[in-house]
């Protein structure tokens, strides 16, 4: 290894300190840069690339299921923060404001939006005249700006953040509970079928649910440093916006009726878990479907064989261009194969396919997988197959790696000595039978930062809510009264 090619590569260790590792995966990857304004990020090419693969996955679903994009201003009137109460405590603390346009004081202060429920819900209420303009599902791709005063950590803890926000007007509870389901069944495929991040469902405790939501649902996928991440979530608002709002509509019998909404979204936060969850020693780890280069053809020469070994590596990168795989022929002169070895693997290219001399003469060539250096020599003929299934082995090893993770780091737990014991040794999620007080997650938050990040749900995913299980024990796991709920405790982000 040159002294160069040290210097590319990360120096930090992802088990000994994960929040260093993440830092420098990010900057050295090329994914993102710090802004000169604290809690604000610049992300690079190669990181909105990550951003894109999701939003097309994701923005196809949606328009698939009768969704519209539509785009609404990033400011909020006072007064319309303010219109639904929940919104306005839940979000105060983090609100940016805009007092001055130009050189002229404003009138009205206007919120830089948190979210967007109080500039959509008025309009959604314009727009809606009779049950057939009813379900009416509107979705944006745009940043928001929550001000926090936590250490900036790209992509995880940013004062603005990309997302999208889905809003929805249903005629029926049943029509916004199947909606909710709709969404987190596509956050959950997002994560499990792109990401190769499996995650659990569920739903969040009343206490730290959306502002103004009837029920906050969510999908949370376990980090390697044993945190949950909060990987999007989808509520039922029931009734509270569309009666601040007046959301409303003429039903089948005349009658006037109020409509019952959802909103639902996911955020680059997704990026954070990609990063985490897959990334080691050597840098970034990407599965195929969302790499911006798959495949790396890295040819290997002496100035005799140059010729003969470009030439060869030209026509297999034009049969998998062909074939529709993303390949980059790295025919760099001015580099060695060990440097292009390292900064393809710095930079997380799933496949790495090596031609030297030998594989030309014997018509093959020898293909590495990026996150455990497994080597195979494959025939040239059937390079654009051999290529194709070693991309899938290499998303169902992160797949399998991710989910061994998560299988091996639920514990059960029954009493507060317990769960802080576990957690504190472990990490990952500890289940407990919880009397629904939020005193008791307090004690244990109050001790190790640890929360209930979600509720397991039973018969979820059709016309209703789902029950949170009962518990097979009866005494909540702090403070010993009944208990009918389970919980999952754990450190999140
Ligand atoms: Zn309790």
């Amino acid at each position: 290894m040159s002294d160069e090619s040290q210097e590319l590569g990360i120096t930090e260790s992802k088990s000994h300190k994960p929040g260093e590792w993440y830092a420098e995966v990010v900057q050295k990857a090329d994914l993102a840069d710090y802004a000169p304004m604290g809690g604000f990020i610049v992300t690079k090419p190669r990181g909105y690339a990550l951003w894109e693969a999701i939003q097309d996955s994701l923005d196809g679903w949606f328009k698939e299921t009768g969704v519209d994009n539509v785009y609404f201003p990033m400011f909020i009137p006072e007064s319309f923060l303010e219109r639904e109460k929940d919104i306005v405590e839940g979000f105060d603390p983090e609100v940016a404001w805009v007092t001055q346009g130009g050189h002229e004081e404003l009138e009205e202060r206007l919120a830089v939006r948190p979210t967007s429920e109080s500039i959509i819900a008025p309009f959604m209420a314009d727009w809606t005249r009779s049950h057939r303009d009813l379900p009416m599902r509107l979705n944006q791709w745009c940043s928001v700006v929550r001000w926090e005063a936590t250490e900036t950590k790209p992509f995880f803890r940013t004062k603005e953040f990309m997302w999208q926000e889905g809003h929805t007007a249903h005629a029926s509870n049943e029509g916004a509970w199947e909606e909710v389901w709709t969404r987190l069944g596509q956050y959950e495929r997002v994560y499990e079928d792109v990401l190769a991040i499996p995650v659990l469902r569920g739903k969040k405790p009343e206490h730290d649910k959306f502002p103004g939501a009837d029920t906050t649902t969510t999908v949370e996928a376990l980090m390697p440093d044993g945190k949950s991440v909060q990987g999007a979530t989808s509520h039922n608002l029931g009734q509270s916006f569309a009666e601040a709002f007046d959301i409303s509509f003429v039903d089948e019998d005349e009658e006037e009726q109020t409509a019952y909404t959802t909103s639902w979204g996911l955020s680059w936060r997704a990026l954070g878990a990609l990063i985490m969850t897959h990334s080691d020693d050597q840098g970034l780890v990407l599965p195929p479907t969302v790499a911006p280069t798959q495949v790396v053809i890295v040819p290997i020469w002496q100035e005799d064989t140059k010729e003969e070994v470009l030439e060869y590596s030209e026509g297999i990168a034009d049969d998998l261009e062909d074939a529709g795989f993303r390949v980059e022929l790295d025919d760099r002169d001015e580099r060695n194969p060990g440097f292009k070895f390292n900064e393809h693997e710095l930079n997380g290219v799933p496949l790495r396919l090596e031609i030297g001399p030998y594989e030309v003469e014997d018509e093959e060539a020898t293909l590495v997988h990026r996150p455990d250096n497994e080597e195979t020599v494959e025939d040239r003929d059937g390079i654009v197959d051999a290529v194709d299934e070693h991309l899938e082995e290499i998303y169902d090893k992160l797949y399998e790696a991710a989910e061994e993770t998560l299988e091996d780091n639920v514990r059960e737990a029954h009493s507060p000595e317990e769960i802080l014991g576990t957690i504190g040794k472990h990490g990952g999620y500890v289940k407990t039978p919880w009397c629904g007080d939020e005193a008791c997650e307090e004690v244990i938050k109050e001790k190790i930062a640890a929360e209930i990040v979600m509720q397991p749900l039973e018969d979820e995913g059709g016309s209703s809510g789902g029950e949170v299980p009962e518990p097979d024990h009866d005494e909540c796991g702090v403070c010993g009264d009944p208990a009918a709920e389970i919980a999952y405790f754990a450190k999140s982000y």
